[in-house]
């Protein structure tokens, strides 16, 4: 039988409401929010056990590194254009790496180390020249910059996750962090029930928006530097999801991105981006 998460991991409140969102690949796990602090997370956590990411069971069955890698690709290349300056020269690890788009492109730069629990890329990384371990205790080194691009929401225990890697960090180093922002406008102002249905599954346990982010850090006694609005996704693949209830807009209705610069720039002067970029340090 399954544990069901009857408090919320953050505030400790027990007044929860179901959302009434649906999960794209589960009929029977509701998606709760914390009416405290506005943290949302899943009704159970049972489906994740230790193997889960270790056997990709994440990608289901229809895993091919190489597609993986096209399709994280524009993500890995904004990530690497934004931190660039900053990693020259710095030893820099990437906490759950995937399969190391991130990591090929500021090896270069950086000495880079990787952190990835799926056994099946083992062969991928040696190929790549990729320093990538399964876990943080096959690592003794401390490193200036620590990146975690969409894990955070994985974990069934975030505090802990980050704690832990705080004590690899340089004294004057940094954590970036990449999470999905529960703030995204076709959430908290479209209301587009397609889209919840769709961007909610069981692979992310939690959704943070900047209200919990800050609360859950402030509690834990982490120094937040910054916390970034960015959107990744322009008008074509918002007016997609409205009009038609699909993904991939932005792959069909190219013609709109003429809009995008303006359309973004609203949306983070609104603070409803789809994803938030954090700073933390000791
Ligand atoms: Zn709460």
């Amino acid at each position: 039988m399954n544990k069901f998460n009857n408090k919320c991991y953050i505030c400790g409140s027990s007044d929860l409401s179901d959302t009434g969102y649906k999960l794209r690949d589960s009929k029977e796990l509701k998606v709760l929010k914390c009416n405290n602090c506005t943290l949302m997370f899943l009704s159970s956590f049972d489906h994740i056990d230790e193997s889960f990411y270790d056997s990709g069971k994440m990608h289901g069955t229809s895993f091919n590194i190489d597609k993986w890698l096209q399709n994280c690709k524009p993500d890995d290349e904004r990530r690497f254009k934004f931190l660039k300056k900053h990693i020259n020269g710095k030893a820099l690890l990437d906490f759950g790496c995937g399969a190391g788009g991130f990591l090929n492109l500021a090896k270069n730069y950086a000495d880079v180390y990787g952190i990835e629990r799926q056994d099946s890329l083992e062969n991928h990384f040696k190929k790549n020249n990729l320093k990538v371990f399964k876990s943080l205790n096959d690592i003794d080194k401390k490193f200036d910059i620590i990146t975690m691009f969409h894990v955070l929401e994985h974990l069934k225990d975030p505090v802990a996750a980050l704690q832990e890697l705080l004590t690899y960090l340089k004294d004057n180093g940094e954590i970036i962090i990449e999470v999905p922002n529960a703030d995204d406008a076709l959430l908290s102002i479209y209301k587009c029930s397609k889209f919840a249905n769709f961007t909610h599954w069981r692979c992310h346990l939690y959704a943070f928006n900047e209200k919990s982010l800050k609360i859950m850090l402030k509690k834990a006694g982490i120094k937040i530097n910054y916390i970034k609005p960015i959107q990744r996704y322009g008008l074509a693949n918002h007016l997609y999801w409205l009009i038609k209830g699909d993904k991939g807009g932005h792959l069909k209705w190219k013609f709109f991105n003429i809009f995008d610069p303006i359309y973004k720039t609203i949306l983070k002067l609104f603070r409803k981006t789809d994803t938030l970029i954090i700073s933390i340090s000791k």
